[in-house]
């Protein structure tokens, strides 16, 4: 089975390529990476990394916190792949 990781941040003027990409929540820019999930898809298992800044982060300690930024990306990673999600 293949892997294949997935980087998921939020829309900036940086290079995409690039190692900093803004916060998922609050556009702050950062080179901190949260693994998120992993979703299988025929014969792939896609993993999702979530660029999140360390004071966004640090309120995930905070349940509904969490809830919102696991909403949220969830949200963002059904619009952006929503291939992985037909059938
Ligand atoms: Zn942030």
């Amino acid at each position: 089975m293949d892997v294949k990781q997935h980087y998921v941040y939020n829309y900036s003027d940086l290079p995409k390529e690039g190692w900093i990409q803004a916060c998922i929540q609050c556009r702050e820019y950062t080179s901190k990476e949260i693994f998120f999930k992993a979703i299988k898809h025929k014969y792939t298992v896609h993993e999702f990394y979530i660029h999140c800044c360390p004071r966004c982060k640090k309120r995930h300690k905070t349940i509904f916190n969490y809830i919102e930024f696991s909403d949220l990306c969830d949200e963002i990673i059904k619009k952006r792949y929503p291939e992985l999600f037909s059938g």
